[in-house]
């Protein structure tokens, strides 16, 4: 089974964090991982805000396609704009 050592001077870095947002709004992160992710945000002001940004953008694609799955072209160009956002974020 996996071990429960802690790793001192491991951490998740903000391009993993960012990476990963996605997995972990879907809740399809192992419990570990969902952790590592948690405590980021937790210490990481601009990855918290990116996240909140992320969920936002997830609660207004499902509101809005409640019966069928967010269509190609949104989801298309939703992904555009998180990128573009992105962009802007690291800039
Ligand atoms: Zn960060």
């Amino acid at each position: 089974m996996s071990e429960h050592a802690e790793h001192p001077g491991e951490h998740t870095d903000c391009s993993e964090t960012l990476h990963r947002v996605y997995e972990y709004l879907d809740g399809e992160m192992t419990p570990d991982d969902t952790h590592k992710i948690a405590k980021h945000l937790d210490e990481c002001a601009p990855c918290l805000q990116q996240y909140n940004l992320d969920q936002a953008l997830k609660a207004l694609v499902k509101r809005s396609c409640a019966c069928e799955e967010a269509p190609v072209a949104l989801r298309t160009q939703i992904m555009a704009r998180i990128t573009t956002i992105r962009l802007q974020a690291s800039d």
